[in-house]
């Protein structure tokens, strides 16, 4: 029997960026708190806030009670409101957001700059959707990634870009029906290198593992991604939450997204050890 692991399982350049910025403020001893969930994994957040680190969800409570603190933001960006508050709050702060979501940011303000529309492909309730929205003076618009050919359909022209942890199919989909329309693929490499993982995998194994938080929109695409191609899948957020009938297949893949720690992914590899599998890494 077989584990085959996925090569780019776990933590992502975006997500391993800011969780070394706050490592670094714990180790020297800083007082720092978080402005929203750092990443979207509910058990690593649990672990840092077991371990004393301040998490903040309601903005006002910034210069009541943490105007002595280094403000973090999340990694998925804020909306520009939250960050004119922060500015004017006299503190602190530093803007987590990933880099890759700050490039399909400024491609999107570009786009409004030169006069145009911008259609993100996304979920609207996602941070980095509202983060983008927020900076494109009412020029941008939410097209959902279920029904992006019938919403696109009622609009001419315009820049289209992605949120950065969609479906890559998506952007292929879009170039072949949207001619009249500026198409950026800002859906970042972590995202398609993962993606891949899933396609490569599913050649090899008939079951696959994923790991990740459940409100990671990454880790919801990998999962899709492997139920499409007809695997049996589990996506679990808590290592003991892993499905039994894992042990009757006979070659099984293990997936994580990008805000998961390697801690979860090497205590999965444990169990299916002790269970008698040889474990692979996907080449
Ligand atoms: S998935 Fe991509 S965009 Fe999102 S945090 Fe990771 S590197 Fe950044």
């Amino acid at each position: 029997m077989e584990l085959i692991v996925a090569k780019h399982a776990g933590f992502c350049f975006g997500v391993r960026r800011i969780v070394n910025i706050l490592m670094r403020f714990i180790e020297r001893k800083k007082k720092v708190a978080v402005y929203g969930d750092l990443i979207h994994n509910q058990p690593y957040i649990d672990e840092l806030k077991r371990q004393g680190v301040k998490f903040i969800y309601d903005i006002s409570d910034i210069k009541k009670h943490f105007s002595e603190y280094i403000i973090l933001t999340q990694a998925h960006g804020i909306t520009q409101a939250e960050e004119d508050i922060l500015k004017s709050s006299n503190v602190i702060f530093i803007n987590g957001v990933c880099p890759r979501v700050q490039e399909s940011e400024k491609i999107a303000i570009r786009c409004v700059k030169q006069n145009k529309d911008v259609f993100i492909i996304g979920d609207k309730e996602h941070k980095e959707v509202k983060s983008i929205l927020s900076r494109l003076e009412g020029r941008g618009h939410v097209i959902s990634s279920s029904n992006y050919l019938k919403e696109l359909r009622a609009y001419n022209a315009g820049c289209i870009i992605f949120q950065t942890t969609q479906k890559t199919g998506i952007y292929f989909d879009i170039l072949r029906h949207f001619s009249n329309f500026e198409v950026y693929n800002t859906i970042c490499e972590a995202t398609q290198e993962r993606q891949e993982d899933i396609l490569k995998l599913s050649k090899l194994v008939n079951a696959i593992v994923i790991i990740g938080g459940y409100t990671s929109a990454n880790t919801k695409r990998l999962k899709e991604l492997s139920e499409e191609k007809g695997l049996y899948t589990q996506h679990i957020e808590r290592v003991s939450e892993l499905d039994k009938k894992f042990f009757t297949f006979n070659k099984v893949g293990l997936h994580a997204g990008a805000s998961t720690p390697e801690s979860d992914i090497k205590a999965v590899i444990e169990i299916f050890k002790n269970k008698g599998f040889n474990i692979k890494e996907l080449i």
